[in-house]
C-alpha cells in the first residue's frame, strides 16, 4: 500500500506514535522515528521497522524547536531521497483545574500539541510542493471537538489542531497535498494510564463500544489516510472513539 514512500512519525518511540510508524513500515514506507524522550525506546522501534524489510531513522528533534524540526526534515529527505506522509503524533497532556493551572502548564501544552503541528507542516510543506504531492495526518483528540474539564490547555490546543487541519488543508489543495486529522477517545497508552481507576471507569462509561481503543486502531486509520484511498478526501477529521461522541 505505502510501498517506496517516506514518512515522519512525531513522538513514535511509543504509544500511538509507535504503533503508526510500525503500521506504515509494514505497508512498505521507509519510516523516521521522530522521538524526544527516551532514545533507547526509538531504538527499539527503529529495530522493529527494520526486521519488517524498510528503511528506519531515528531523529531527536523538539516539535516545538523550528531549527531542529528543519534539520531533521532535511535528514530525512536526504536519507530516503523524498518525503511523502508526516503524522503530527507528539503530544503531553499537563491536567489541571482552569483555576489550578498554572500559565506554564498552559503554556507547554500549547507549544507542543499546536505551535509543533505548525513547525513540522511548514517545514515539509516545500518538499512535498517540489514533489506536487504529499500526505499530512494530525492527531488530534475527541476532547478537541467535545471538550473536557480539567483540560483546558489540551483542549484548546487540538481544537486548535482541528482548525489548523482545515486550513492548511485549504491552503495546500492545490499542490496536492492532502491535510486530514484523527481524532482518537480514550486509548490505552502510557497518557491515559496516568488517569485513576475512577476516572478510567468514568470513561468506559461514556464509550457505547464499552471498551478502550488499543494504538494499532489509530495506527489503521493514519495507514489509510497515507494511502492512496483517501485520495479525495482533505480537511477531515475522522472521529476514533467507539462510538463516544456522535
Ligand atoms: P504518549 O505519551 O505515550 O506518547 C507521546 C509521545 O510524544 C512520546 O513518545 C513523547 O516522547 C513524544 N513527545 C512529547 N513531547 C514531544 C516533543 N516536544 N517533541 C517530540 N516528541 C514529543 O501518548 P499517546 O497516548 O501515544 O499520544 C500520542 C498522541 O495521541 C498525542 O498527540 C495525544 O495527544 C493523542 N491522543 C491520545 C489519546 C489517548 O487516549 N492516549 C487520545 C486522544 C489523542
Amino acid at each position: 500500500m505505502l510501498k517506496g514512500k517516506s514518512a515522519v512519525v512525531t513522538g513514535a518511540s511509543r504509544g500511538i506514535g509507535r504503533a503508526i510508524a510500525l503500521e506504515l513500515a509494514s505497508q512498505g514506507a521507509n519510516v523516521a522515528v521522530n522521538y524526544a524522550g527516551s532514545e533507547e525506546r526509538a531504538q527499539q522501534v527503529v529495530e522493529e521497522i527494520e526486521q519488517l524489510g524498510v528503511k528506519a531513522l531515528k531523529i531527536q528533534a523538539d516539535v516545538a524547536n523550528e531549527s531542529e524540526v528543519k534539520e531533521m526534515i532535511k535528514k530525512v529527505t536526504e536519507e530516503f531521497g523524498g518525503l511523502d506522509i508526516l503524522v503530527n503524533n507528539a503530544g503531553i497532556t499537563r491536567d489541571n483545574l482552569l483555576m489550578r493551572m498554572k500559565e506554564e502548564e498552559f503554556d507547554q501544552v500549547i507549544n507542543t500539541n499546536l505551535k509543533g503541528v505548525f513547525v513540522c507542516t511548514k517545514a515539509v510543506t516545500r518538499q512535498m510542493m517540489k514533489q506536487k504531492a504529499g500526505k499530512i495526518i494530525n492527531v488530534a483528540s475527541i476532547v478537541g471537538v467535545a471538550g473536557n474539564a480539567g483540560q483546558a490547555n489540551y483542549v484548546a490546543a487540538k481544537a486548535g489542531v482541528i482548525g489548523l487541519t482545515k486550513t492548511t488543508a485549504k491552503e495546500l489543495a492545490s499542490r496536492n497535498i492532502l491535510v486530514n486529522a484523527v481524532a482518537p477517545g480514550f486509548i490505552a497508552t502510557d497518557m491515559t494510564d496516568k488517569l485513576t481507576e475512577e476516572q478510567k471507569k468514568g470513561m468506559l462509561d461514556v464509550i457505547p463500544l464499552g471498551k478502550l481503543g488499543k494504538p494499532e486502531d489509530v495506527a489503521k486509520v493514519v495507514r489509510f489516510l497515507a494511502s492512496d484511498d483517501s485520495n479525495y478526501m482533505t480537511g477531515q477529521t475522522i472521529h476514533i472513539d467507539g462510538g463516544m461522541v456522535m
